[in-house]
């Protein structure tokens, strides 16, 4: 009910036609998580997650895109937002700001602010999105080693929610159960705008990977302090460096530049340098 209840607020809100009381009502702070369990980078998870309930919502129209650019610089469709807060509760300890988004921005947000600022200057809602969007706009040549479904399809069988949290030292998973946490300071970072920028070495890539290592820890745990002790046991560790991997090798040749793909090389690289103990 509650779930229906925001969609029909976001359909109004999308429309913009909102009034005093449904602004009140969407911008209300969500509930905060009591995450007194910091799994992070010690996620236990001898729990084995209940089988997904599937969200029956029509898929999106998926877009041509081949070009990461294409998805920075371009803002989320309606269509796209309604089925994203369909597949996960999306909150957040502050309520974001008033939605709007040009050329992949949020113009409420001063996201052009200098280099060296961390947090807040991006509309941490539509950098969110953006992920969404990434993950299914990748269009990779080669099927993963961990899944046969595609990285959006396999993230919403996983978790069930992304909380955007200014309390937590480190994004962790999964309180509560299968909902993810990351750092507010990390999503609203200026430089999630860019695929990779070349002053921050990260850019929303990182999120990109930062994500599905979490969503990893609904069924997988660390098996060395806070690594892995092999590739093989395909722990959240092996899935972010199998997908920074496959974002190097096995996207089209035209989707990120030279740069960007040797970046990712070599960060797929130091992953499988140190965090692997076996
Ligand atoms: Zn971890």
């Amino acid at each position: 009910m509650k779930k229906i209840i925001l969609l029909l607020v976001l359909v109004i809100f999308l429309n913009g036609c909102l009034t005093q009381q449904e602004q009140a009502i969407s911008n209300a702070p969500v509930n905060k998580t009591n995450s007194s369990q910091n799994h992070d980078l010690n996620a236990s998870s001898n729990q084995t997650p209940p089988k997904t309930d599937s969200v029956t919502a029509s898929p999106v129209t998926t877009n041509p895109i081949t070009k990461i650019k294409d998805v920075l610089q371009s803002c989320p469709t309606k269509e796209e937002i309604l089925q994203f807060e369909s597949d996960f509760s999306i909150t957040f300890d502050d309520a974001p700001k008033l939605y709007s988004c040009e050329n992949g921005k949020n113009p409420n947000y001063n996201g052009e602010t200098s280099t060296g600022e961390t947090g807040k200057v991006l509309d941490p809602r539509l950098t969110i999105y953006q992920t969404l969007r990434i993950a299914r706009a990748m269009n990779f040549s080669k099927p993963f080693p961990w899944t046969e479904k595609d990285l959006y399809g396999w993230l919403k069988d996983n978790i069930i929610g992304i909380h955007v949290s200014n309390s937590t030292q480190y994004s962790f998973c999964c309180s509560p159960s299968r909902v993810i946490n990351l750092k507010s300071e990390v999503v609203g970072a200026w430089y999630q705008t860019d695929w990779i920028n070349k002053q921050a070495g990260t850019g929303i890539e990182g999120l990109v990977t930062l994500i599905m290592h979490e969503a990893r820890h609904t069924t997988h745990g660390h098996t060395c302090g806070s690594n892995d002790k092999t590739i093989d046991e395909m722990g959240a560790w092996a899935v972010q460096y199998n997908l920074l991997y496959w974002m190097a090798n096995y996207l089209p040749s035209d989707f990120q530049s030279e740069y960007e793909q040797e970046s990712i090389a070599a960060q797929a690289e130091n992953i499988k340098k140190t965090r692997f103990c076996g």
